[in-house]
C-alpha cells in the first residue's frame, strides 16, 4: 500500500497501562495458582442492572418482535421522551437545557473522541492526572496538546490561574477519574470565566456526577452562569445506572455555544446525522427507565453500595495514616504510595504480598507518579478481604 496514514497515531504512547497490569497479574497467577487475586483496579461496575431497567428493556425487545411495536431507525438525536427526561434532570439542578440541546449517544467515550471533529487547528488543554482518552483522542485527531499538571500541591484540582489568555479546548472531569476529586462551584466558575474571557470551549465530562451527594457540589457545569455559552457536557449512564455493557449516554451542546458566530450545536447535529444513526432503541428505553423515579431509587441503592465500599477503603487508609484524595463523592480513592514507593513499585508490593490489584498513578500522566488508584466498583466481600489482607502488610 502507498497510502499516507494518520501520523497522529505515531504520537500516542502505547496502550501500556492495562496490558502491563494484565501481564504482571498473569505472571503472579502463574507462580501462585492457589491465591485468589482481588481486583480493585477496574473502573467497571460490578452490580447487576436495576430490575425496572431490565423489565423495560425486555418489554422493548418484545415490542420490536411485533408488527405494531416494531421500530427501525429513530431520531439520530435520540428518543424525544428520553431527551425530555434528561432536560428535566437538568431543571432539577437549576440548569436550563432544552431537549433539542441534548444528543443521545452510545456512551461518553465515543463523543469525547468524536468532539474533535468540530475543531480546526486547536490546542487541547489536559489537566493531568486524568482519563487518558482526552489526550489520546486529541493526538489521533492531530491536535496540539498542552498538559496542565495538577498534582498534590493543588489537591489534584485544576485551576486556570496560571494560564495564558489563549483559546483552548479544555477538558475537565469532575468527579475526576482517577483522583476522585470534585470541582466546587467557585473553582468551576473560574474555569467558565476563563473560557469566556479567553474564547475557549470546555468539554465537561460528568460521567461520575451521580456519585456526588448533598446539594453543594455542582453535578453539571450548567449550574454555573455563562456555561451555556462556552461548555459542552458529556454524560453517561455507565456508572450512574450500570450501563457499561448496555451503552447509553448523552452530550449537551447548547444552542448558545458559538465560535466566530458559528453554532457548535449545528455542527454537532450535522456531524451526528452524517456519522451516527442513533443509539440502540432498547438501550434508550432502558435509559428512560433508569431516569424514572423508580429507576433513580433502584440505582441510588447501587451507588450507595459502591460508596460504602469507598468508605471502608478510606477508613482503612486513614487507620494506616496513608494520605488519600477522593472516595467521598466518587468511586475512586487516590492514595499516596507509602514509604516513598513509586506507583509501579507499590503495585508490585500489593500484588506480591496481598494478591490485591490497583492502578498505578503513573498510567494517568506524569503528575500521577507516586500515587495509586483504588476503585470501589467491587463486591463487598472482596473489599473486606482486600482490607484484611492489606492490614497484615507493612505499608
Ligand atoms: N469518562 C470517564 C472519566 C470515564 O472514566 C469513563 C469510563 O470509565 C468514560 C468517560 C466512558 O464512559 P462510557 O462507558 O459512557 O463510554
Amino acid at each position: 500500500m502507498n497510502i499516507k496514514l494518520n501520523r497522529g497515531f505515531s504520537n500516542l504512547g502505547s496502550a501500556y497501562l492495562f496490558s502491563e497490569i494484565a501481564a504482571r497479574v498473569n505472571a503472579f497467577k502463574h507462580e501462585n495458582p492457589t491465591v485468589k487475586v482481588i481486583s480493585l483496579g477496574i473502573g467497571d461496575v460490578t452490580l447487576p442492572l436495576a430490575p425496572c431497567v431490565v423489565s423495560a428493556m425486555r418489554n422493548a425487545a418484545e415490542r420490536l418482535g411485533t408488527r405494531e411495536g416494531f421500530v427501525g431507525y429513530g431520531d439520530t438525536q435520540g428518543l424525544l421522551e428520553l431527551r425530555e427526561a434528561i432536560s428535566e434532570r437538568y431543571s432539577s439542578l437549576g440548569a436550563r437545557i432544552g431537549a433539542d440541546e441534548i444528543f443521545i449517544s452510545d456512551g461518553a467515550k465515543s463523543d469525547l473522541g468524536n468532539i474533535f471533529e468540530l475543531f480546526g487547528d486547536v490546542t487541547a488543554l489536559i489537566c493531568e492526572p486524568t482519563y487518558p482518552v482526552y489526550a489520546d483522542a486529541a493526538l489521533m485527531s492531530r491536535k496540539r496538546i498542552k498538559i496542565l499538571p495538577c498534582g498534590a500541591e493543588s489537591s489534584f484540582l485544576p485551576s486556570p490561574d496560571e494560564l495564558e489568555r489563549e483559546p483552548y479546548v479544555i477538558f475537565l472531569c469532575s468527579p475526576n477519574n482517577p483522583t476522585g476529586t470534585v470541582l466546587d462551584k467557585n473553582s468551576l466558575k473560574k474555569w467558565v470565566d476563563f473560557a469566556l474571557f479567553s474564547g475557549s470551549v470546555i468539554i465537561f465530562d460528568a460521567a461520575y456526577e451521580s456519585f456526588i451527594s448533598g446539594g453543594e457540589l455542582p453535578r453539571s457545569i450548567y449550574e454555573i452562569d455563562g456555561a451555556e455559552n462556552c461548555a459542552i457536557e458529556v454524560c453517561s449512564l455507565s456508572k450512574m445506572a450500570g450501563f457499561t455493557g448496555v451503552r447509553c449516554g448523552w452530550t449537551v451542546v447548547p444552542r448558545a455555544c458559538k465560535s466566530g458566530g458559528a453554532s457548535l450545536h449545528s455542527l454537532w447535529a450535522r456531524r451526528q446525522s452524517t456519522k451516527f444513526n442513533g443509539a440502540s432503541y432498547i438501550s434508550q428505553i432502558g435509559a428512560l427507565a433508569a431516569l424514572s423515579d423508580e429507576g433513580k431509587r433502584q440505582n441510588a441503592e447501587n451507588i450507595a453500595y459502591y460508596m460504602e465500599n469507598a468508605r471502608l477503603l478510606g477508613e482503612f487508609l486513614e487507620g494506616r495514616g496513608i494520605e488519600y484524595f477522593g472516595g467521598a463523592h466518587a468511586p475512586y480513592l487516590w492514595l499516596k504510595c507509602p514509604r516513598g514507593m513509586d506507583s509501579w513499585g507499590f503495585f508490585d508490593h500489593l500484588l506480591k504480598n496481598a494478591g490485591v490489584v490497583g492502578t498505578p498513578g503513573a498510567g494517568f500522566g506524569a503528575s500521577g507518579e507516586g500515587f495509586f488508584r483504588f476503585s470501589s466498583f467491587a463486591h463487598r466481600e472482596d473489599i473486606l478481604e482486600a482490607i484484611e489482607r492489606m492490614g497484615k502488610l507493612r505499608l
